[in-house]
């Protein structure tokens, strides 16, 4: 198509624009661009509402989510502690979900009109302006959608009466991940651990963009073996 030598105008919406960037998308996208003023994605102001979605939305919006499903595994009979463990392999399982989202579905190599478009959509656009605030988080529809795929998942891992608490701690695990990342971008943190976090995804996004996809942790890097290896050599751990 025209793919060759095909620039972007990014005063003009982008979504419809990044698929003519064919092969060499993926060399556009990985040059961010650091403003907080984010790009126009479409033309329509309704669908570049939906585009748009604050930080905090995340957490009013699904941990009354995460409640009703956890009530539900009360209300079949669990007990407290079995409640407990069972919120905590959820928001587990989550963490290896979190990672393995990131490393083969958010950074597949696409080239194709609608390949580029895609990827741009669901995280490129935070590759090309990853201090863009409101293009930071998942929007609620999106992730909507993908809950019932994700519950079915869960059914399939677990019994009829710990599904909704599992499902309820993945959903927990994906509300702490989403608020991490906003957190990890335009927080400015003092102490230790989340000092390192921010670091570490910070590397992922200006330095080594095929490393380094855990968010909330580096646990499945180091088990995958995608861990940065020039890390400057820091902690005491
Ligand atoms: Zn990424
Ligand atoms: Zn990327
Ligand atoms: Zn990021």
């Amino acid at each position: 198509m025209v793919a060759q030598g095909f620039t972007v105008d990014l005063n003009k919406p982008l979504v419809f624009q990044v698929g003519h960037l064919g092969e060499s998308y993926q060399e556009w996208v990985h040059q961010p661009i650091v403003s907080k003023e984010g790009p126009r994605f479409f033309g329509s102001d309704f669908w570049e509402f939906l585009t748009r979605t604050e930080w905090w939305v995340i957490p009013i919006v699904w941990l009354p989510v995460v409640c009703w499903f956890v009530s539900k595994s009360i209300v079949m009979g669990h007990t407290l502690p079995q409640i407990a463990l069972t919120v905590v392999t959820g928001i587990g399982v989550w963490t290896l979900l979190e990672y393995t989202l990131h490393r083969f579905l958010f950074h597949i190599k696409t080239k194709s009109y609608w390949g580029n478009t895609i990827h741009y959509l669901l995280h490129g656009c935070h590759h090309k302006h990853p201090m863009d605030g409101l293009r930071l988080v998942f929007p609620p529809a999106a992730t909507a959608v993908l809950c019932l795929p994700f519950y079915n998942f869960f059914k399939l891992i677990s019994t009829p009466s710990t599904a909704p608490a599992l499902f309820g701690g993945g959903l927990l695990g994906y509300v702490m991940y989403d608020v991490t990342h906003y957190y990890l971008h335009h927080g400015q943190p003092t102490s230790e651990v989340p000092k390192n976090l921010k670091k570490y995804h910070l590397n992922h996004h200006f330095r080594i963009q095929n490393k380094g996809f855990g968010i909330t942790s580096s646990l499945w890097d180091k088990v995958f073996g995608t861990l940065p290896t020039s890390m400057p050599a820091e902690k005491s751990r």
